[in-house]
């Protein structure tokens, strides 16, 4: 069972989520969107070793808290990105567009495919390539827990905006046809901004998806 951490931070409330898997007293954080030292130091208190970071893409909102936590944890975490967002990432993820300034940060060493596994303790992750919003967008899900780690794809209610450099409409919208509307009503959507929700409500009820 893995036990998940919500914060909500930085200057666009962006949701960082700190997973913890108890039994190994490991951790991944997806999106640690700002303020490093304070993730690491929730980490510590829960009592687990921030191993991992897994990015949705690299928007500056979501990469911000990178460098922070690196300097608290040895060995250095990984840093997990899929490539098509490297260009995104290399910017500082497009801060300077939004008048903003995060820290250089480290370079990815680990590159996520479509397909691929993550694990974490004893439980496996699928990554789902989910471009669109960013063109190397992806989301990490648990069918065991029954959740997603969407990022900026979709929303309670919303979706995510492609007017940003590399954003693609109808791009996005095939994404979400066939990477999240696939998974089972009752999978839990962990998104990038805003409360959580399901699968099934945002099939039914998501006024951009009808
Ligand atoms: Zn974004
Ligand atoms: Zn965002």
């Amino acid at each position: 069972m893995l036990e998940i951490v919500t914060m909500v931070l930085g200057p666009v409330a962006t949701n960082a989520y700190l997973v913890g898997e108890p039994q190994s007293q490991k951790a991944v954080v997806i999106d640690p969107a700002w303020d490093g030292e304070f993730i690491a130091a929730e980490a510590r208190r829960h009592g687990w070793q921030i191993d991992q970071l897994w990015l949705t893409h690299a928007h500056f909102d979501h990469i911000g808290g990178v460098a922070g936590i690196m300097k608290q944890f040895q060995p250095a975490p990984s840093i997990a990105l899929h490539p098509a967002d490297k260009p995104i990432y290399e910017a500082r993820g497009g801060a300077a567009l939004f008048g903003m300034r995060i820290e250089p940060t480290p370079e990815p060493n680990v590159w996520l495919k479509d397909g691929q596994t993550l694990q974490l303790g004893e439980q496996c992750f699928e990554v789902r390539h989910t471009p669109g919003h960013t063109p190397g967008h992806v989301v990490f899900y648990c069918a065991d827990e029954k959740l997603v780690f969407c990022g900026d794809v979709i929303f309670w209610g919303s979706i995510g905006r492609t007017d940003l450099p590399g954003g693609d409409y109808s791009t996005l919208m095939n994404s979400i046809k066939t990477q999240i509307l696939t998974l089972p009503d009752d999978t839990r959507l962990l998104s990038g901004h805003g409360g959580e929700t399901l699968v099934g409500v945002e099939r039914r009820d998501n006024p951009f998806l009808s």
